[in-house]
């Protein structure tokens, strides 16, 4: 059989490939000599398949898109509290080199934008961390989010550290403020290098996927960041990745994302998979035209809009009967598939507001494959109400997806493999 997703990428490719509009960037010598024309894309999924078309193995440098994944190792090295003194997480609506600083404070509005990138690069590693070992600590980090070494390119950095005057300006004014309390020049020089990173398009399928796999990387097996950290990272990639595209992006793709100036763009859905483009010529925004244009068509191809509703979720309760007559009669309340809040809700309408007559009843989880934590709580509530009711509760659970359940004061569960175990003999 011919490979149904590298298929479809190669076909996306195709059709954004005429798209010659939009420039390389022209501020960062080096990278307005690059090849306009590549052009790659790739998924890679939680568990590490990773699928691409087209130059997904050409070497690039990161730019921008290191912002998240800097962010994410600020926030594991300091803690939250330290670096949300430093840098908000308000979008600004404005470019990504906007001279900006909130009124007042003088903090920059959010780590997507280079005051705030600039800042956080210098709460990476441990406080009065030497600036050589800082960079090292960025490399390493984000060495780890891709899963194997990565380097950085030096001609690149050279190129746009000859030209960095705005960076420059900017931390200046962080320096005056306090949100840098180093030497400014020193901060623009890692966070250059920091930029200047090289991956592919591979790669960056492959960081992103770690963040939709709660900072697992999905290959190495190894936790780069905790979960808390990756939904403060994701939070702030949908409300404030694309600048002042972000409103535009939020709507019409729903994915959260980062792009950067050398033409990759990356987009996060958690829980499901990591995307990356490449194509370096970009809009007025900074962001990769024909990579816009493919995010946007994934998004609507595959109902990848993270504020899509997804269609089985409510099918909790896969059916609600008895199971014989009398007094031995048993209520067997079947559920399936993954069970968070909206699901368990589901559960307690069913238990409790129905109030079924009869003296038994079971909660039959075999086509369970998940519960969270909130479920958890829900359905052990559910047995406890039942118990107090006068109702004897049997939980079949023959995958131990409820480990140790324990109801809590007056409640009282008996735990079954199969529903026959509980089910009243027939006579
Ligand atoms: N190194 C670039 C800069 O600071 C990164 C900008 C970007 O990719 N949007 O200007």
């Amino acid at each position: 059989m011919r490979p149904i997703i590298p298929d479809y990428l190669a076909e996306a490719l195709g059709d954004v490939e005429p798209d010659a509009s939009g420039e390389p960037a022209a501020y960062i010598p080096e990278l307005a000599a690059a090849d306009p024309e590549r052009l790659a894309a790739a998924f890679a999924t939680v568990d590490g398949r990773v699928y691409g078309a087209g130059d997904v193995d050409v070497p690039f440098t990161i730019q921008s898109i290191s912002k998240p994944f800097v962010y994410a190792l600020a926030l594991a090295d300091r803690g939250f509290d330290p670096v949300l003194a430093r840098v908000g997480v308000e979008p600004s609506g404005e470019a990504f080199n906007e001279i900006s600083l909130e009124s007042g404070s003088g903090r920059p509005l959010n780590p997507m934008i280079n005051a705030g990138a600039i800042t956080v690069h210098s709460l990476v590693g441990p406080e009065r961390c030497a600036p050589a070992d800082r960079v090292e600590r960025v490399i390493r980090g984000l060495s780890a989010f891709a899963g194997r070494q990565l380097t950085v390119d030096r001609q690149v950095y050279a190129s746009e550290m000859a030209t960095a005057h705005r960076n420059l300006a900017i931390a200046h004014m962080l320096r005056s403020h306090d949100m840098l309390t180093e030497d400014a020049r020193t901060v623009v020089e890692g966070y250059t290098e920091q930029c200047s990173v090289l991956v592919t398009t591979r790669d960056l399928a492959l960081m992103a996927a770690t963040l939709a796999n709660r900072g697992v990387n999905p290959l190495s097996g190894e936790t780069v960041v905790s979960e808390t950290v990756v939904r403060q990272v994701l939070s702030v990639m949908f409300s404030c990745g694309m600048y002042d595209a972000a409103g535009d992006w939020a709507t019409q793709v729903g994915i959260p994302a980062k792009s950067g100036v050398a033409g990759g763009l990356i987009g996060t859905l958690p829980g499901r998979i990591g995307i990356a483009t490449f194509s370096p010529r970009l809009d007025r925004h900074g962001n990769s035209v024909r990579g816009v244009s493919l995010f946007e068509r994934f998004s609507s191809d595959m109902g990848l809009h993270v504020m899509d509703v997804p269609s089985a979720g409510q099918a909790v309760v896969r059916s609600n009967h008895v199971l014989g007559s009398g007094t031995d009669a048993l209520r067997v309340l079947e559920l399936q598939g993954g069970i968070d809040f909206a699901g368990a809700e589901r559960v307690v309408r069913a238990a409790l507001e129905t109030a079924p007559p009869e003296a038994r009843v079971a909660v039959d989880l075999t086509r369970v494959h998940a519960i969270d934590d909130v479920a958890r709580r829900m359905v052990l509530e559910v047995a406890r109400r039942l118990t107090l009711d006068g109702q004897e509760v049997y939980l079949v659970d023959p995958e131990t997806m409820l480990p140790d359940p324990d109801p809590g004061e007056g409640g009282r569960v008996t735990v079954v493999r199969t529903v026959e175990e509980a089910a009243p003999t027939p006579s």
